[in-house]
C-alpha cells in the first residue's frame, strides 16, 4: 500500500484518495466527502498557480492526497465572492438562514460517521474521540440554526416625544476564519454556525494539516443548499498561511476575523486587522491549572485529569497543563493518575481500542521532547513515560508524569500541547490560587473540592474564562467558550457566540409629532 502512495502523489488525487480510503480500511461509505480541490463560490477549485501540497497521515506518516496551495490571488478571488453573497444571504429572512442551516446540521447528523472517519485520518485522534468532535461540533450547527431567530434589538424609551428610538442587530459582512488542526470540524462550525446565523458570508482557512474535514464540510452545506459565495475554503500549505492571513485580515471587504490557534499568531493577526479597524475575536493558547484539593473525591479528579489532559493527545487548548494537587493527597493522586496513564493505548485511532493517537506533527513531537529533557535536565521526577514512543510510529509520545516542578522549567511556564502530566505540590488555597494566576493565559481552569465555600470563592478567583468545578470537561454549544488575558478576546457559542457577528445600529424616527 505505501507503494502506490509513494509513487502516486503526481497523479490526480481523486484516485489516490480512494485508494488511500481502500488502503486505510476506512469503508468510507461516501468517498465524494473527500475532496482534494478548495470550495469557493461554490465550485471546487484548484490553485491559480497550479500548486498543490500534501497531507499526511499523523499516525502513519503516509500520504493521505493532495490539496491547491493557494496564494494572494486565490485569496482574492475567494473574499469577493464572499462579498458578492453577502446581500442576498444578509436579506433573506433569519427563519430561511436557519432552515437551511438546520439541513446542513441533518446532513452532517447523517455523516457524521464518515466525517469522524477524516478527522482520524488527517488530525489522528481515535475515532471514538473524533465521533465525539463531530457530535459537539454539529451541536453548534443545531444550536446556530435556532438563534438565529434570536437576534433581536431593542426599542428605547425615548426623552423626546417627538423621537423614536430603536437599536437593531445587523451582520458584520464578510467574515474570515482561521482555524487550527487539533478540532478540524468543530472550530470551524463553532464559528460557521454564528457567522452564518447572523447573515454573514465567510472565507476559512484551516490548517495545513487538516483540510480535508473543512472540504468535507463544504459539501454536506452545497448538498444542503447553502448558495454558492457564502461558505468558502481556501487551503494552504504553512509557508502561504501567512500571506493568506494578512489578506483575510487586511482586505478592504473583510469585515471581521475570527480565529482560533496560538496566541504568538493571534497576536499578528490582531495587529493586521488593527490597519482597518476590523471585528476580531481571538480564541488562543491556554495554560489551565487542575487544582486538587484535600476534600476532594480523588477517584472523580483522576478521572478529570485523565479526560481534560489525554483528550486529543494533550493538543486540546483547555487541556490541563498544570496539576496542582495538596500536600495531603499528593502522594495518592499521583499514584493513581500513574496507574491510569500506563494503561493509556497508543496507536493508530481507526482501530477500536486505541484511546491515544499520534501527535499531529514532527514539529509537535520536537516541542514536547524539548519540554520534557528541559525539565529533567532541571531536576524533575520521571513518574512514567518520558520517551517518544517509536515502535509504535515516529510521532507517538508517551504519555507523561513528572513530579518535582520548579518555576523555571518550561513545562510550569508554557503551553505543552502534549500527553506529559506535570504535578506540583501546594499546602494552601492561597497558594493554589497565586500559582494558577501566574500565567498570561486565562482559558480554562479546573479544581476539585468538596468545599461548598472553597468552591465559590476559588471558582471567583481563577483568573480564566471558563471553570470546571469538580468537572474536567466544561464546553457545550450551549456555554460561552473564550478566554481572558492573552487566551483571546470574544466567545463562541451561546447567545454570546453570535455578537461577535453583528453589530448595533441606532435608528432615531424623527418629527413624529
Ligand atoms: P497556529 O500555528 O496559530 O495555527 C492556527 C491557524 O493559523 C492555522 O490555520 C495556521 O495555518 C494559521 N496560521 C499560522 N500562521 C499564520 C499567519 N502568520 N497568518 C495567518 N494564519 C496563520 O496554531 P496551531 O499550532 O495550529 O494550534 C495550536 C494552538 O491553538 C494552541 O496554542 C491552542 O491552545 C490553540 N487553540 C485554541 C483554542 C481556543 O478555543 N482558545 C482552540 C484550539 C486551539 P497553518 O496550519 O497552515 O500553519
Amino acid at each position: 500500500m505505501s507503494l502506490y502512495i509513494r509513487v502516486l502523489p503526481l497523479v490526480q488525487s481523486d484516485k489516490l484518495l480512494r485508494m488511500t480510503a481502500k488502503a486505510f480500511k476506512m469503508d468510507l461509505k461516501n468517498l465524494s466527502f473527500l475532496h482534494n480541490k478548495a470550495y469557493v463560490n461554490g465550485e471546487w477549485v484548484s490553485a491559480k498557480s497550479g500548486k498543490t501540497f500534501n497531507v499526511l497521515n499523523p499516525a502513519t506518516g503516509e500520504l493521505i492526497g493532495d490539496v491547491p496551495d493557494m496564494d494572494l490571488q486565490d485569496v482574492q478571488v475567494a473574499i469577493k465572492a464572499a462579498h458578492d453573497a453577502f446581500p442576498s444571504w444578509s436579506s433573506i429572512t433569519a427563519k430561511e438562514r436557519g432552515i437551511l442551516l438546520r439541513k446542513w446540521y441533518d446532513l452532517m447528523e447523517k455523516n457524521a460517521e464518515e466525517i469522524a472517519k477524516i478527522v482520524t485520518l488527517e488530525a489522528g485522534k481515535p475515532l471514538a474521540e473524533s465521533k465525539g468532535e463531530v457530535a459537539y461540533g454539529n451541536s453548534f450547527v443545531d444550536w446556530f440554526a435556532e438563534e438565529a431567530r434570536r437576534i433581536h434589538g431593542e426599542v428605547l424609551q425615548s426623552p423626546i416625544k417627538s423621537k423614536e428610538m430603536v437599536l437593531i442587530k445587523q451582520p458584520i459582512g464578510v467574515a474570515a476564519l482561521i482555524t487550527p488542526w487539533n478540532f478540524p470540524q468543530a472550530m470551524i462550525t463553532r464559528k460557521a454556525g454564528a457567522a452564518l446565523a447572523a447573515g454573514c458570508t465567510c472565507v476559512i482557512k484551516p490548517a495545513e494539516d487538516t483540510p480535508f474535514t473543512a472540504l468535507a464540510l463544504c459539501d454536506l452545506a452545497a448538498q444542503a443548499g447553502i448558495p454558492k459565495g457564502v461558505i468558502n475554503v481556501v487551503t494552504s500549505d504553512r509557508p502561504n498561511a501567512p500571506t493568506v492571513g494578512k489578506e483575510l485580515c487586511e482586505s478592504p471587504l473583510i469585515a471581521g476575523l475570527s480565529f482560533t490557534g496560538s496566541t504568538e499568531v493571534g497576536k499578528l493577526l490582531y495587529q493586521q486587522c488593527a490597519s482597518g479597524i476590523k471585528r476580531v475575536g481571538l480564541e488562543l493558547g491556554g495554560n489551565a491549572p487542575f487544582i486538587v484539593f484535600n476534600s476532594a473525591d480523588i477517584d472523580k479528579a483522576v478521572d478529570g485529569a485523565i479526560a481534560s489532559k489525554f483528550r486529543n493527545c494533550g493538543q486540546t487548548c483547555v487541556s490541563a497543563n498544570r496539576f496542582l494537587i495538596q500536600d495531603g493527597i499528593f502522594d495518592k493522586f499521583v499514584e493513581k493518575l500513574k496507574e491510569r496513564m500506563i494503561n493509556l493505548k497508543l496507536g493508530n485511532g481507526i482501530q477500536s481500542d486505541v484511546n491515544q493517537g499520534p501527535l499531529i506533527n514532527k514539529a509537535q513531537v520536537n516541542k514536547v521532547e524539548g519540554i520534557v529533557k528541559d525539565a529533567v535536565d532541571k531536576g524533575a521526577t520521571v513518574v512514567c513515560g518520558g520517551q517518544r514512543a517509536t515502535e509504535i510510529g515516529e510521532q507517538f509520545y508517551q504519555p507523561t508524569l513528572l513530579t518535582n516542578i520548579k518555576t523555571d522549567m518550561l513545562c510550569y511556564l508554557e503551553e505543552i500541547f502534549g500527553p506529559v502530566a506535570v504535578c506540583i505540590k501546594f499546602s494552601s488555597e492561597d497558594e493554589a490560587v497565586t500559582i494558577s494566576n501566574c500565567t498570561k493565559r486565562g482559558l480554562a481552569g479546573y479544581f476539585y473540592s468538596n468545599d461548598v465555600t472553597q468552591v465559590w470563592r476559588v471558582a471567583k478567583k481563577m483568573e480564566v474564562g471558563m471553570v470546571g468545578v469538580n468537572e474536567g470537561i466544561i464546553s457545550s454549544a450551549e456555554a460561552a467558550f473564550g478566554g481572558i488575558k492573552e487566551s483571546g478576546i470574544g466567545r463562541e457559542g451561546s447567545h454570546h457566540g453570535i455578537e461577535e457577528f453583528v453589530y448595533v445600529k441606532y435608528i432615531c424616527f424623527g418629527n413624529l409629532q
